[in-house]
């Protein structure tokens, strides 16, 4: 049985994150016509109509329609949603030739490349705004402006990437937004057509996609780590004429960085990450014990402060000296405390502390190779994926516990209740999506035993991959 979605936590989100104008349309085709009347709030048309009029009273009006064939004013909407014949006029090319092409031959030429539902599987279909939950849809009609359409490709495109590819026949464009999805299973994304500007009052800037209701959730995970990325809507500029090396993500800017960490050898790096708790370091010891160094991020954090480190002493000079102890050691709970609500403090430490710990990353790494330049690395990063830093690596491993037992290990290990546990789990990435980010898992569930098995079989592979490498 297909799972029941939340349309309305998934569609308020995304009208939030795109910024829509219009609702988004849930759209389901009928193969009885009496299944109309079972949907809650169906409004019929009281008088003859086009399937664009009957979308925009969706989306701009807030009303759930249903039509069918009797309906419609002309055979053309209907024969594309296949409840009736393509009438001989629009065969043979003379209907396309009134207005919109050369020739008869032309208008033929057209009529053919119009993709159409089957013939007589279906009597009528049904609208309503999604958000309703008014039915299970099988596609989701979204209209918004290219910038906004950019950024729902790129969220379509996050997970499973595939090229996308657009049509445009011209007048009849539901056709290349609503049939193709039906009968690609894929979103389909086109050019409102004249008509649908005119009667179904399109907008100068609107383009049409429909997404198979399947995708809807994929698309909205795919625009939510798009939006902590950065990426957003309305897009925020950066200067025409200015320098823009430091509005680039890092994945532009730190090409450079990338070079310097991965060198010219046969290193091969591999990020440790999961969540708090899941045994990241009990699986990197054993790692290390079968040949792979380690080098630890929440290490080299606590090392460039150290007194005497220049990033303490520009910390001190901002924070002033209140954030040392007495010892002269940085008051890491003080500092933490600070600039838990201010982002402006966040950002100044970390403009202190992040390139010091990068520069250090950078010797560890340099230096472990130039003893062994076939060395495999881990380099354990708590938030790794958080920091989205996974493109440094050449594999990036994600230690594994089901939420309920990290709980438990939280709590035993730092003697705190298992609902304070819960609440530091709360403020990370849950560790089900990091799992998505990961080239190997280790589950760590079990006993210390059965972990060990897996780090012994993932030496095995990450070793075979290094021989590859090497040709
Ligand atoms: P953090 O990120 O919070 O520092 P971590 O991911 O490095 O934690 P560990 O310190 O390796 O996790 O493990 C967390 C706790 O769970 C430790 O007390 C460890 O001894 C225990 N632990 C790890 N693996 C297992 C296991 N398979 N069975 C039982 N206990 C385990």
């Amino acid at each position: 049985m297909e799972k029941e979605r939340d349309w309305e936590k998934i569609i308020r989100r995304m009208e939030l994150l795109m910024r829509l104008k219009s609702f988004p349309v849930a759209f389901k085709m009928l193969e009885k016509k009496e299944d109309l009347s079972k949907i809650p709030f169906m409004r019929r048309p009281g008088h003859k109509i086009t399937l664009c009029q009957m979308i925009t009273l969706v989306r701009n009006f807030d009303w759930t329609v249903g039509i069918e064939l009797d309906d419609f004013m002309n055979p053309t909407c209907p024969s594309i949603l296949g409840f009736t014949e393509v009438p001989e006029a629009n065969r043979d090319g003379t209907f396309r030739s009134i207005v919109w092409v050369k020739t008869k031959e032309e208008g033929r030429k057209y009529e053919a490349s119009i993709p159409r539902l089957p013939l007589g599987k279906y009597e009528a279909l049904a609208m309503a705004p999604l958000a309703y939950k008014p039915f299970e849809p099988d596609i989701v009609l979204i209209y918004a402006n290219p910038a906004q359409m950019m950024l729902l490709i790129n969220s379509l495109q996050f997970e499973d990437y595939e090229v996308m590819q657009f049509f445009c026949v011209g007048e009849s464009s539901c056709s290349d937004a609503i049939v193709r999805c039906y009968l690609t299973g894929k979103p389909s994304l086109t050019i409102p057509c004249y008509g649908e500007r005119r009667y179904g009052h399109a907008q100068d800037e609107d383009l049409v996609m429909a997404v198979p209701a399947g995708m809807m959730e994929k698309a909205l995970r795919g625009m939510e780590t798009l939006y902590r990325r950065g990426i957003r809507y309305p897009i925020s500029y950066a200067g025409a004429e200015q320098d823009l090396t430091s509005a680039f993500p890092m994945s532009y800017g730190g090409l450079n960085q990338l070079e310097a960490v991965r060198g010219k050898d046969n290193r091969l790096l591999l990020g440790v990450t999961g969540g708090i708790a899941s045994g990241k370091t009990t699986a990197a010891n054993m790692l290390k014990e079968l040949g792979a160094p380690i080098i630890d991020f929440d290490v080299i954090a606590r090392k460039v402060v150290e007194p005497g480190q220049p990033a303490l002493d520009a910390i001190v000079e901002y924070f002033g000296k209140q954030v040392l102890q007495e010892d002269g050691t940085l008051d890491r709970k003080k500092v933490s405390d600070i600039v838990f609500r201010d982002f402006e403090k966040r950002k100044k430490l970390e403009s202190f502390t992040h390139p010091r710990i990068n520069e250090e990353f950078v010797k560890q790494v340099n230096e472990i190779a130039a003893k062994d330049p076939d060395a495999i690395i881990q380099v354990v990063i708590p938030l790794l994926i958080e920091l989205n830093l996974q493109y440094i690596f050449h594999k990036v491993l994600v230690v594994y516990i089901s939420q309920e037992e990290q709980v438990k290990r939280l709590a035993e290990r730092d003697s705190i209740t298992m609902e304070e546990a819960a609440n530091i789990l709360k403020a990370q990435l849950p560790i089900d999506e990091k799992t998505g980010y990961a080239d190997f898992v280790i589950h760590n569930d079990k006993t210390l035993d059965e972990t060990k098995k897996q780090v012994e079989d993932l030496w095995q592979t990450l070793k075979q991959i290094q021989k590859e490498r090497a040709g």
